[in-house]
């Protein structure tokens, strides 16, 4: 798994860390990744509240 760098204001919901980075072309993502073995589960979205959001409901593959 990729792991982005220059991560900021990162929070943990459940298994899932939400970060805010640059993507180098001067804009800014929302990324949720989930920690928990196995899953794999990362997005990326426009805004924070989505990416947030994603988190909160997220559910791990079984
Ligand atoms: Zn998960």
């Amino acid at each position: 798994m990729s792991r982005p760098n220059r991560f900021r204001d990162v929070i943990r919901i459940g298994p899932v860390r939400v970060g805010t980075r640059y993507d180098g072309r001067g804009r800014t993502k929302h990324t949720a990744a989930c920690g928990a073995p196995g899953c794999g589960f990362s997005a990326d979205y426009p805004d924070r509240s989505g990416a947030e959001l994603a988190a909160r409901t997220h559910r791990c593959n079984p």
